[in-house]
């Protein structure tokens, strides 16, 4: 007999539930979240960087319009200096010479007549000589032609500076003599290559290109990859038509080789030029796919712990509804089966041994004048008594065999695939272990000693139903009582045997 036998397959397979019934419910809402997640992230993080783009775009813009405004500032004390305005050259050149190393912006600067000539220059870094710069005119550039007409400051296309070979536009100013008649103007080759510089030099987000564009789509400076691009010609491309027309915006552009940029521009407010922020859109995928690893990373845990937590407190649960089922059918007196389990248990083993057509035998007992034992000795010592002669049948019975209190001083025994012969050993075991064991007080008992009676019944010899066995089995004992107790009794046997194997075989 072992009470704790649990039906462990029951456990087993609860859990392998469980467990399909938490991934359904579980992983259907993970999917679910980790797609609607990735749209998310990426919706924000493509609005972020439209913005992010938009406000780079506007703070370079902002930057060019104050080197271009410290630079039109820079030229006018000059234009209004009396030896220029009296065109002493020499000295023009000397000015010059010494202003220009305290300006970062312009490397060159320039007295213009109205001609076109180059009358005096100046240079902050290794430049030609004077000599060089006086026989070149630049009545042919846009620099000359837009200054001719400005009444104040104006400023020139991108160009290759003819006198430094360096990427410029020219800031202009009028220059007027004493007369106040025009006699030229004052140029600052703006030199390109700081705006540049800048740009590199910037730390922007990864994957990030900045690009500044002239009014004619021409590169003047790009963070990236500047020798290839700068000087050239954008104003086919479709991104610089989107710009047409507006002061700022952002814009989202696929390519015909499959990538797609995210950007953001705005015009600079003093010069006619276009400063452009680009984004490639798999830097975003990159992530958000960096994103939901975070994500994830957070919830796997989790996942585990609810899994885990569940899995615990169900495992918990399965122990305690087994424990509890387990105390309504065991007797707290003896520890042995109770009345209950006996019924189910009597009732499985005879389908049992009627499918296997074996035989089954039933032992009742009782306690031989077990009320004058407790008389003498008190209710306490019969309990005792009680649990000892529970012990004994437990001892004396084959594993397979389950024993139970049947009621008051009465238990019994159910014997699987033992017939009457092989129960009677066992009863007479039973009896003789009882007999020989010593319990206080008994030998106040009639005969000297606490001893039992025993009646033993078989299927399907004395019964084929659960009652018909225990009322045979009470039979026997009552014939053992009568026949002066402390003894194994049989029933008579009214049944057959042409259900069990052997018979039938
Ligand atoms: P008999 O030999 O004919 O069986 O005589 P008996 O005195 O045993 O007669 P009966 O079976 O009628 O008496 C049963 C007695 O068992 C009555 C009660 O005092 C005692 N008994 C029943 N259950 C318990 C119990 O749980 N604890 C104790 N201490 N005694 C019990
Ligand atoms: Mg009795
Ligand atoms: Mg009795």
């Amino acid at each position: 007999m072992d009470p704790n036998n649990i039906n462990g397959n029951t456990r087993l397979l609860s859990v392998k539930g469980r467990l399909f019934v938490l991934l359904v419910v579980m992983l259907l809402p993970f999917i679910i979240f980790s797609t609607y997640k990735a749209l998310d992230i990426n919706k924000r993080l493509e609005e972020e960087t439209k913005t992010e783009s938009l406000k780079i775009a506007q703070n370079v813009g902002h930057d060019i319009d104050e080197y271009i405004i410290s630079t039109g500032e820079a030229l006018i004390p000059i234009a209004k200096n009396e030896n220029v305005r009296a065109q002493n050259y020499p000295k023009v050149k000397a000015l010059l010479q010494e202003i220009v190393p305290k300006f970062p912006f312009y490397n060159v600067i320039l007295f213009v007549d109205n001609d076109g000539n180059i009358r005096a220059a100046a240079a902050s870094g290794a430049m030609t000589n004077s000599e060089d710069a006086k026989k070149v005119n630049v009545s042919d550039t846009v620099c000359y032609k837009k200054s001719i007409r400005s009444d104040g400051m104006a400023v020139g296309d991108f160009i290759y500076s003819r006198l430094t070979g360096i990427p410029v536009v020219h800031v202009t100013y009028p220059v007027y003599n004493f007369a106040g008649k025009r006699i030229g103007f004052i140029a600052a080759a703006f030199d390109l290559t700081k705006i540049q510089n800048k740009l590199m030099q910037t730390r922007f987000a990864q994957g990030t290109v900045i690009s500044v564009l002239d009014d004619k789509g021409v590169v003047i400076a790009r963070s990236n990859d500047p020798k290839k691009w700068v000087g050239k010609n954008l104003s086919h491309e479709p991104f610089y038509k989107t710009m047409l027309g507006k002061t700022s915006g952002t814009d989202t552009l696929k390519y015909p080789d499959g990538t797609t940029i995210i950007s953001g521009f705005t015009v600079a407010s003093k010069v006619p030029w276009f400063v452009r922020v680009c984004v490639d859109e798999r830097l975003i995928q990159k992530e958000v796919t960096r994103e939901l690893a975070n994500h994830f990373a957070l919830f796997v845990p989790l996942l585990l712990v609810a899994l885990l937590g569940w899995l615990w407190i169900g495992r918990d649960v399965n122990r305690l509804h087994k424990m509890t089922e387990r105390l309504t059918l065991i007797d707290p007196l003896t520890e042995l089966w109770n009345y209950r389990k006996l019924s189910q248990n009597l009732e499985q083993e005879l389908i049992r041994a009627k499918r296997y057509k074996e035989p089954l035998s039933f032992i009742m007992i009782d306690i031989d004048y077990f009320k004058q034992y407790n008389d003498n000795n008190g209710h306490q010592l019969g309990d005792e008594a009680l649990r000892t002669v529970a012990e004994v049948m437990r001892s004396a019975v084959r594993d397979s065999d389950l024993v139970y209190r049947y009621g008051g001083e009465e238990m019994c025994a159910v014997m699987p695939n033992t017939d009457k012969e092989g129960a009677t050993v066992v009863a007479e075991r039973i009896r003789a272990k009882v007999e020989q064991s010593t319990f206080q007080g008994e030998s106040k008992q009639p005969t000297g000693k606490l001893t039992i009676s025993l009646g033993v019944a078989t299927y399907p010899f004395d019964s084929i139903s659960k009652e018909g066995l225990i009322n045979s089995a009470d039979v026997a004992l009552y014939k053992a009582k009568e026949n002066g107790r402390n003894r194994v009794e049989t029933c008579s046997g009214n049944g057959t045997s042409y259900e069990l194997k052997t018979a039938s075989n």
